[in-house]
């Protein structure tokens, strides 16, 4: 595998070619962001954890026959993804009233909710990633219906996974963002990341937050909570 030019630096990841045109090098950054690139930080050591986290999430999907753009971890913050045509969306699954909800809906944090509630936001930094409907997703041309159905039955199902796998290890699975992307032959996969930048862990009985939420909040022990998570799903 060789590292080609690169094709794209996000907030937390760098995206580099390989030389396999279908095949591209994930690099996880400490960088850490909130309030789209209001506040910045670093968070030491978050590219290794995340690294590694999203790997075993992405290989217990694999097992339970959900499809996702990984295919190896090459390196302590270097792992090797399918190139994917990336839909312009972050799919937003939620169990327990958190974070941006708390204000919308006027309900306490922690307050669980009665089935799952699935939010799209349109990926775009310029625009400060505003909430869409399907009916804007259909108007925009960024995803068709029957994509978008594949897109929520596949959230719900890694909702469902994510969930049984956090309860073993006696987390609670909040929220999370996902993306999704179409591979060659027009495969919805899933792509992105799952790692406690992009989901809300709890301890199910502290409800101790165990992810970036401690960087966005100014929570201290932001370190401890990702090396936390890691030691629960792996060790
Ligand atoms: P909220 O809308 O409450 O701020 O976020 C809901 C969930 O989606 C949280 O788990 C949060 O981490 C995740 N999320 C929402 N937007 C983004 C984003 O732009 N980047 C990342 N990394 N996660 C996001």
């Amino acid at each position: 595998m060789v590292k080609g030019n690169m094709l794209y630096e996000g907030k937390a990841k760098i995206v580099y070619e390989t030389d396999n045109p279908d095949e591209l090098l994930v690099y996880f950054k400490d960088d850490a962001t909130a309030g789209n690139g209001a506040k910045k930080g670093i968070i030491d050591g978050k590219g290794v954890i995340n690294n590694k986290i999203s790997a075993y999430f992405f290989k217990q999907l694999k097992a339970r026959g959900i499809k996702s753009h990984f295919v190896d971890t090459i390196g302590p913050r270097e792992m090797v993804v399918k190139r994917l045509d990336m839909i312009k969306l972050e799919i937003i699954v939620r169990n327990v009233v958190a974070g941006s909800l708390v204000k919308r809906l006027g309900l306490p944090e922690a307050t669980p909710l009665t089935s799952p509630i699935i939010e799209y936001d349109y990926k775009s930094d310029e625009l400060g990633d505003p909430m869409l409907n399907r009916w804007h997703i259909m108007a925009l041309k960024l995803a068709t219906i029957d994509e978008m159905n594949q897109i929520e039955h596949l959230s719900l199902s890694i909702n469902a996974v994510l969930r049984e796998l956090l309860k073993a290890k006696n987390v609670d699975l909040i929220d999370f963002k996902l993306e999704f992307g179409r591979d060659k032959d027009g495969t919805i996969l899933l792509a992105d990341e799952i790692s406690p930048d992009n989901c809300r862990f709890w301890d199910a009985d502290t409800h101790e937050k165990l992810d970036k939420d401690r960087f966005r909040q100014d929570l201290g022990g932001v370190e401890e909570a990702y090396q936390e998570m890691l030691n629960r799903l792996t060790l």
